[in-house]
């Protein structure tokens, strides 16, 4: 009895020192920068400390590989199969059959899932999902060839078909389907959806990538949003290898809300804007998905990181003082100096007269309007205030003052796993979330916690 105390205590103790050991090596991994608030950084700093980075019994690779199952179909290790999964189960009327292809890797490891379209008018997610599954990925010895992959990648170009097909944001039933998750069996059409994909899909993945675009009327500068204080989505919003990560907090309903809550790491993807093919935002998602599949040792290979990471908890909107037609000077990853003028309005009903919009300090746009139409407020600009970090900023411009975001170029820079330089910029979220200003204006957004035309219920 005693000596089976004493194994106990032992084994107990090289458990801890095991533990240990692993809480230092997450620490040196996820730096937290030592100009972010001292709230927030105790905050996220308690967090990676609680959070056990061991992998999971499953991702052994010494285990083998099983076939993985998606709504009883099965894939095999070393395959990549395209399942149709129907988003209404129903026996009439329509049932939305949308792709979800599955890369089932040869051997174990996470299950790394990336979604597009959940708003059926951003085009990013779409492209970026379909360039992951050219040829050019997916052949034999490429980055995606299943023989290669250790874990599971599935690609959904686009969740909200039906949208997609409508040129719309919106469900057929006029709701928000990233405002319904996690979902109910017997709710409204859209919640049906969105409890069916839970279920079957999002559930049992480990990590989530969501890929959007900013609504109509603007665009977005590439950019990550994600819980800093979570760890593993922590994790993979560095990896996706961007320089803006804004921390943030989903807002009710997203799917990255439920997934956040459910222990899944997540992150949301923006750039560009609805209705428009941004090539260079769709090529930034194509190499952060690459990125994060790489940082999880899912896919060979070593990712690429920023020379400096933006971790933002906060922001300032620049608005329209009066109403008319906007011309825009700057577009989304503009750098601009203190009293540039960003922006200006006139009116053709009162010709001779404008007003301009002025950055109020040296910034980033990481957002600005397409639409000339404006009232008195309306905002046209999100505006990141950069400070003494300007000239950093500024290193990485081209001719037009516009911001190179890391992996917008054809070649991107490899580099070896090293310290990446982080700046905080303090602030908080006007309106509690990233978008909250513009949802007043505009309708809807990626993130914002918009209601749809028909209401919530
Ligand atoms: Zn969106």
């Amino acid at each position: 009895m005693a000596d089976r105390e004493e194994e106990e205590k032992a084994a107990a103790a090289a458990k801890n020192k095991k533990s240990s050991k692993k809480k230092k090596s997450v620490k040196k991994t996820v730096r937290v920068a030592h100009e972010m608030s001292a709230d927030r950084r105790k905050e996220i700093k308690k967090a990676l400390k609680e959070h056990d980075a061991g992998r999971r019994d499953e991702w052994d690779r010494s285990s083998g590989q099983k076939s993985h199952s998606i709504i009883r179909k099965r894939v095999k290790p070393g395959q990549m199969r395209t399942i149709m999964i129907d988003l209404l189960e129903v026996d009439m009327g329509e049932s939305w059959p949308i792709p979800v292809t599955v890369i089932h890797g040869r051997r174990p490891g996470p299950v790394v899932t990336i979604t597009g379209g959940i708003h059926g008018d951003e085009l990013t997610g779409p492209s970026a999902c379909t360039h992951l599954l050219s040829n050019a990925m997916t052949d034999p010895g490429r980055p995606l060839d299943a023989e290669h992959v250790a874990g599971t990648i599935r690609l959904i170009p686009i969740i909200n078909l039906p949208g997609y097909r409508n040129k719309s944001r919106y469900f057929p039933d006029g709701r928000d389907l990233n405002r319904e998750f996690p979902g109910r069996a017997k709710g409204s059409t859209t919640s049906r959806v969105a409890h069916r994909l839970w279920n079957e899909i999002i559930k049992n993945t480990d990590y989530l990538i969501d890929l959007h675009s900013a609504a109509k009327g603007r665009s977005n500068m590439p950019q990550v949003r994600a819980d800093l204080a979570d760890p593993p989505s922590n994790i993979i919003a560095k990896a996706f290898g961007i320089e803006v990560i804004l921390d943030s907090k989903p807002p009710k309903g997203s799917l990255r809300r439920s997934a956040a809550d459910s222990g899944i790491g997540v992150m949301t993807y923006e750039g560009g804007g609805a209705d428009n093919l941004d090539h260079e935002s769709v090529q930034v998602a194509v190499h952060g998905v690459l990125n994060i599949l790489r940082t999880l040792h899912v896919i060979p290979g070593n990712p690429s990181r920023p020379r400096f990471r933006l971790l933002a908890s906060g922001s300032t909107w620049l608005r329209a003082a009066e109403g008319g037609l906007l011309d825009m000077y700057v577009g989304p990853s503009s750098v601009v100096d203190s009293g540039e003028v960003v922006a200006t309005v006139s009116d053709p009903s009162r010709p001779g007269l404008t007003v301009d919009v002025i950055a109020p300090g040296d910034g980033l746009m990481i957002c600005t309007a397409t639409n000339p139409h404006v009232t008195a407020g309306t905002p046209v600009g999100h505006f990141l205030p950069l400070e003494k970090h300007s000239e950093l900023v500024k290193s990485q411009i081209d001719d037009n003052n516009m911001f190179v975001v890391s992996g917008s170029t054809d070649e991107p820079v490899w580099r070896e796993e090293v310290e990446v330089d982080e700046i905080s910029l303090e602030g908080e979220w006007s309106g509690g979330s990233v978008d909250a200003e513009w949802q007043r204006a505009f309708v809807g957004d990626a993130e914002s916690g918009e209601a749809s035309p028909l209401g919530k219920n």
